[in-house]
């Protein structure tokens, strides 16, 4: 049991510009929950245009000199960030799962995934190290580098309110550019504590903002003239939406959307480690993950009927509750109206013909919470809103296909390519699923085949806009643009050329 004590005040959370906390002045502001009560516990200001004018201009002052400092010296300030993230984990775990609503182990779990993005940068005097080519011609050498851009923004979801920002600030800073936060609405506080802890690690003031809000801050920073580069990460439609209005504004996007993942489930698979995969990602965080596992795909009946004989008696034993208690599985969701939005989801699929096994909708939380339980369908089609669409909460589809080609031809004709796996014992099948499917990350015996720090996270098709995928070599090449210099030190003048220059 963790000691987050629950208090009747309700917190107001602000900003963070120019190195400090301050209170927002829009008037305009949103509900914060605990979602395993349904209690308000925050009250979180949304801020104007003026506001993030404030932040960017606050970024702008900050970037000549962080930008000039030697990539060493910025990393030793991520180094002492990184030793203050450990000293914290717990409470900031707490603090996750107090807005969020996941259980704890898996708050320590997102913290730590983000933790080793800034693990990653602390080796950035290597990654920015750049090329150099003795003699391209005689007497001329040639150099080329990457340079910060400036001050970038980045925009994140509910889901993971501290792994998904530090996909993005942590490179973004370490390869000299500085930075406006705008976190999800219903979990904001985590933010403000991560640019505490940037301070107190010795990052100068500007270099690390945060300004909570909606849309009017999105729009705000999308069409700001100074901010260089966006990522954005949430659900498809604002990530178009924020790739469109971003690159038309001339900026530099990447726009991480939605998900809908498949795991099939050959014949010849190991059918327990199969279940268990399916137990842990289709409802670990509730659903509430851009990789969790929503559709198995049971290669033949009996694949599919051992799987339903399996899951049901796990999915059934599921202990649902606070993510603050021992022993709990899986919390809340998000928000009332994201609960309302899962469960009507739950009867749109009974009415378009799925068989619910187990209906999520039956189980009956002791307070307020925002409590759905674990639901399993039979008996999926692709045409049915329950497959196309994106549910984000405890909802595990089946679909029956009868070949291993049937089974790529529905993942790759799915309008989402974030994530997908395969269990099978047969390496020839596995790497023909690999090769072939349209996916940005591919699992054979992973169920969620998140790609660890130093790779780069990023799905295909309507699960991404724009060219790079987050953290890895590609963030480090989204965060900075490439020079190359080409050099000569001639003894003396040699006389004008007027031919287009070639080796010599
Ligand atoms: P969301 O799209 O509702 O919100 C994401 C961000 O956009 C938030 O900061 C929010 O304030 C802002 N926003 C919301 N409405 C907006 C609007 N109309 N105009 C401009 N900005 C707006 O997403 P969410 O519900 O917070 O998060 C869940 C979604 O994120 C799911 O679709 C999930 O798959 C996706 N996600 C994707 C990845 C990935 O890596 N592909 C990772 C995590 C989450």
């Amino acid at each position: 049991m963790q000691t987050l004590q629950p208090s009747s005040a309700v917190a107001e959370i602000g900003h963070f510009i120019g190195g400090k906390r301050v209170a927002g002045t829009s008037g305009r502001s949103g509900e914060v929950f605990n979602p395993a009560t349904g209690a308000q516990t925050g009250r979180v200001a949304f801020a104007s245009k003026a506001e993030v004018d404030a932040a960017v201009a606050a970024a702008t002052a900050a970037f000549p000199s962080w930008a000039d400092m030697p990539p060493s010296r910025r990393a030793s300030v991520m180094f002492r960030f990184r030793e203050l993230l450990l000293r914290d984990a717990d409470h900031l775990a707490a603090m996750i799962t107090a807005e969020h609503g996941k259980t704890f182990s898996d708050a320590q779990g997102e913290l730590a995934r983000g933790l080793e993005v800034v693990e990653f940068v602390c080796g950035i005097p290597h990654l920015l190290k750049g090329e150099l080519t003795e003699q391209v011609s005689t007497g001329v050498d040639s150099h080329a580098r990457r340079q910060p851009l400036g001050v970038c923004a980045g925009i994140s979801p509910f889901n993971f309110p501290a792994m998904v920002p530090m996909w993005m600030f942590p490179v973004a800073i370490a390869c000299g550019n500085t930075f406006v936060m705008k976190p999800s609405e219903k979990d904001p506080s985590l933010a403000i504590e991560i640019a505490l802890l940037l301070s107190e690690a010795g990052l100068p003031a500007g270099v690390f903002n945060v300004v909570n809000g909606d849309k009017v801050a999105v729009d705000a920073i999308l069409e700001h003239p100074g901010i260089k580069a966006v990522s954005f990460v949430g659900s498809t439609p604002i990530a178009e939406y924020v790739y469109k209005t971003g690159t038309a504004a001339g900026k530099r996007v990447q726009a991480l959307g939605g998900a809908k993942n498949h795991l099939v489930v050959m014949p010849d698979a190991d059918l327990d480690a199969a279940v268990d995969a399916l137990m842990g990602s289709a409802f670990g965080s509730a659903g509430e993950r851009c990789m969790a596992i929503s559709i198995a795909v049971a290669v033949g009946d009996d694949v599919a009927d051992a799987l339903i004989e399996r899951l049901s008696p796990k999915i059934t034993a599921l202990k649902v509750g606070s993510g603050l208690d021992d022993g709990v599985e899986m919390g809340p969701l998000v928000t009332g109206a994201h609960r309302d939005k899962v469960k009507s989801y739950i009867e749109t699929g009974i009415d378009e013909g799925a068989v619910a096994i187990l209906d999520g909708r039956t189980f009956k939380p002791a307070g307020d919470g925002f409590f759905v339980g674990g639901t399993l369908f039979d008996g999926v089609k692709p045409e049915m809103r329950v497959y196309r669409e994106e549910i984000f909460g405890p909802v595990l589809g089946i679909v029956r296909v009868k070949t291993f080609e049937d089974a790529l031809r529905l993942v790759n004709d799915h309008e989402f390519g974030n994530g997908t796996s395969i269990f099978t014992r047969d390496g020839g099948t596995a790497r023909n699923f690999d090769r072939a499917v349209q996916a940005g990350m591919v699992g054979i015996n992973v169920p969620i085949p998140v790609p660890m720090a130093f790779h780069s996270f990023g799905g295909w098709k309507r699960s991404i806009f724009g060219d790079h995928a987050m953290h890895g070599m590609e963030g480090v090449r989204f965060y900075t643009r490439l020079k190359t210099t080409t050099t000569r030190w001639p003894k003396a003048a040699s006389g004008a050329e007027y031919i287009f220059p070639t080796v010599k």
